[in-house]
């Protein structure tokens, strides 16, 4: 492949946002990727930086997740735990505690795997 600008001249890489090819002369670094010098520097600038920001957005996202999932796990078994213990003195009342538990936990299971989808 040949540069774009200059026929004549081949390519060392492709610019990230037009994907033309580029010779040594035309290109441009920026945020570690090729651009077309002095024409689309800041359009690869804006690219990279909206991607930079999606990564970490997700990341946060994953770990909020996990955050949860341990916190309505823990809550779940208790109440679960409580409600089974209690069964024999409360009765139905045990039954609702169990409920409110295996609701917890399915709840803790489910952005268990909501946080997965994220990394
Ligand atoms: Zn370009
Ligand atoms: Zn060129």
């Amino acid at each position: 492949m040949n540069c774009y600008y200059h026929p004549e001249k081949s390519a060392v890489g492709l610019c990230k946002y037009c994907q033309r090819g580029l010779c040594s002369e035309c290109t441009a670094i920026v945020e570690d990727v090729l651009a077309c010098k002095g024409r689309h520097e800041d359009e690869v600038r804006a690219l990279e930086q909206l991607t930079a920001r999606n990564l970490f957005q997700s990341r946060r996202v994953a770990s909020a997740y996990n955050r949860n999932a341990i916190f309505y796990g823990l809550v779940g078994a208790v109440f679960t735990g409580f409600g089974a213990m209690q069964y024999r003195f409360l009765g139905w009342q045990a039954v609702f505690f169990i409920m409110i538990g295996l609701f917890l936990l399915y709840a803790a299971g489910a952005n268990y795997f909501e946080g997965r989808k994220h990394k």
